[in-house]
């Protein structure tokens, strides 16, 4: 039955059937109980752009059972490439859904997100705005759709995929390493369209909070103070009183409670934590590179419709705030990395953390402690958690939201690795992040800092599939000649301080860490990565094969 479009019919509050069944998504097809398989995306899309000229779809890459990644461009006028879109000069907003394939409702948010901006409400946005949707990020994950996966959240009771990609990779801890396919897809879709904006959507596991969604943002005080203050003080602030004046729902920066309610009469001890600092996670590797970053986290415990549509109205909000700021956030972006590059040719020691502790806001912060009941599922007959939705209590604690450096070390002017065996897989790896490498032309008699570790350890344990490095140990100085093809990497570009992450001897989460530089380690012996401290004329060009 076709009942003809109106812009009113696909706005968020009408009753989805009265539209276009075609366009319908399988979560209103099947009353919630269902979420969308590839298939079913696929199915969407192309119902969807045989009803607008706005939308042009592609793929960013290949999963690692040759799916492909879902992107679709929206934009009046409708352009599908990078080269075109930055010349409008407008602010690409790049919404990823489903990287843990369990959470399911930033897929179908999406969708629905989608027929707005071209046939609903929200199509005003496209004149000004590009956006960028990958709703299927994690498309093996999504087609590994099993009932007893993410058993405890509620619903959709038939099953949702899982977490990690074909190869057991969680893709929210392959940013910096790049094992999979699909995380070299997307850093090279960052290369390509440079989105001034990307939003991560996800379900949270763990604590029993009262908000609807909970959000986050680069949180490396390593990174640019600008980029974070701006997040913190500005943009997510607006977002907030956004969400709730305009749609009731109550949100704050994600974490977890820690500790047990006070005994009565005595203080209150529990503290709420953010997660991690480390770029391996989108949200702190997006801001690494410069560019703003938000990761959604619908509640889990709310019903699979309520969370669609949370976190629908979350991404609505977020492209409304990029639209009315959009001078702002591209001017703060473009000046990002040119300060950056500016600083790096001059003279003043920039600093990288290499150790880092969780740090309290200045002022303690009213936190919703919320409550839950049990429901069992009737397709698996498992419990699930079911918030009880205007039940909280406000408790006002620290908020550990935040990561500061305990210990810095500056960053090289020029990174440069000795052109030997086995180091392809190093340039392989920056040439994957977008860094521009070189290579010495001529001999360069240099002053160079080398790190000789006095102790190595690998984690007993594999995580992702790696025995993570720590190295302790000092830097020396002596100066040598670095013969030509020497492969070096200048610290002046607007990927400098992701260089620098990823070769920092000591880094938290660069390439030594995650065995890139194993063949070499050795107690007592420099490792093949040194600094020159100083900018120094060179004679250098693009490295081009090894
Ligand atoms: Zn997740």
């Amino acid at each position: 039955m076709f009942l003809g479009l109106s812009a009113l019919a696909w706005s968020q509050a009408a009753a989805p059937l009265s539209v276009d069944p075609a366009l319908l998504t399988r979560a209103e097809r099947t009353d919630f109980t269902e979420t969308s398989s590839l298939a079913d995306v696929e199915a969407f899309l192309s119902a969807l752009s045989l009803r607008t000229d706005l939308l042009r779809v592609s793929s960013f890459g290949q999963s690692q059972e040759g799916r492909p990644l879902l992107l679709a461009t929206l934009c009046d006028p409708p352009l599908g490439d990078p080269r075109e879109l930055r010349a409008l000069a407008r602010p690409i907003v790049f919404v990823q859904a489903n990287i843990h394939a369990g959470e399911v409702e930033g897929k179908e948010a999406a969708m629905n997100l989608m027929r707005r901006l071209t046939l609903g409400d929200l199509r005003p946005l496209l004149s000004r705005l590009v956006v960028l949707f990958a709703p299927d990020y994690n498309a093996d994950g999504n087609e590994a759709l099993d009932v007893n996966n993410r058993s405890d959240q509620y619903g959709p009771i038939a099953g949702v995929g899982r977490r990690e990609n074909a190869s057991g990779l969680d893709l929210n801890r392959d940013y910096m390493k790049l094992d999979s396919p699909e995380a070299r897809a997307l850093v090279a879709l960052f290369n390509a369209w440079d989105p001034h904006v990307v939003v991560d959507l996800h379900t949270t596991n763990g604590s029993h909070h009262g908000y609807h969604l909970t959000y986050s943002i680069p949180l490396n005080l390593s990174f640019e103070p600008r980029l974070l203050d701006y997040q913190r003080e500005a943009m997510m602030p607006r977002l907030r009183t956004a969400l709730l004046d305009k749609h009731g729902f109550r949100s704050y920066y994600y974490g977890n409670f820690e500790g047990k309610p006070p005994e009565a009469g005595a203080a209150e001890t529990r503290r709420w934590s953010a997660f991690d600092h480390r770029p391996r996670l989108g949200q702190n590797y997006v801001g690494l590179r410069n560019r703003l970053a938000i990761l959604s986290e619908a509640y889990s415990y709310l019903s699979f419709e309520k969370r669609i549509a949370a976190t629908e109205a979350f991404v609505e909000q977020i492209l409304r705030d990029v639209d009315a700021h959009a001078a702002e956030v591209i001017g703060l972006v473009n000046d990002l990395d040119a300060d950056f590059v500016r600083r790096a040719r001059g003279e003043e020691a920039l600093l990288l953390g290499v150790e880092y502790e969780a740090r309290a806001l200045p002022l303690p912060v009213p936190l919703l402690v919320g409550e839950v009941r049990r429901e069992v599922n009737p397709r698996n007959q498992k419990p699930m958690t079911v918030a009880i939705e205007d039940r909280f209590e406000s408790v006002t604690m620290q908020d550990f939201g935040v990561f500061a450096p305990l210990r810095s070390v500056p960053m090289a002017r020029v990174y440069v690795l000795p052109r030997v065996a086995g180091m392809q897989a190093i340039v392989d790896k920056l040439v994957q992040h977008g860094i521009r490498v070189e290579e010495l032309l001529a001999p360069l008699d240099a002053e160079l800092e080398s790190f000789t570790p006095t102790s190595i350890g690998r984690s007993q344990r594999a995580f992702q599939k790696h025995n993570e490095v720590r190295i302790a140990g000092s830097f020396a100085s002596a100066r040598a000649t670095l013969p030509a093809g020497t492969i070096v990497v200048r610290l002046a570009q607007p990927l400098g301080r992701l260089a620098a992450y990823l070769l920092e001897p000591e880094s938290d989460d660069g390439l030594l860490r995650w065995n890139f530089f194993d063949a070499w380690l050795e107690v007592g012996k420099p490792v093949p990565v040194s600094k020159l401290m100083r900018n120094a004329p060179m004679s250098t060009r693009a490295l081009e094969g090894f």
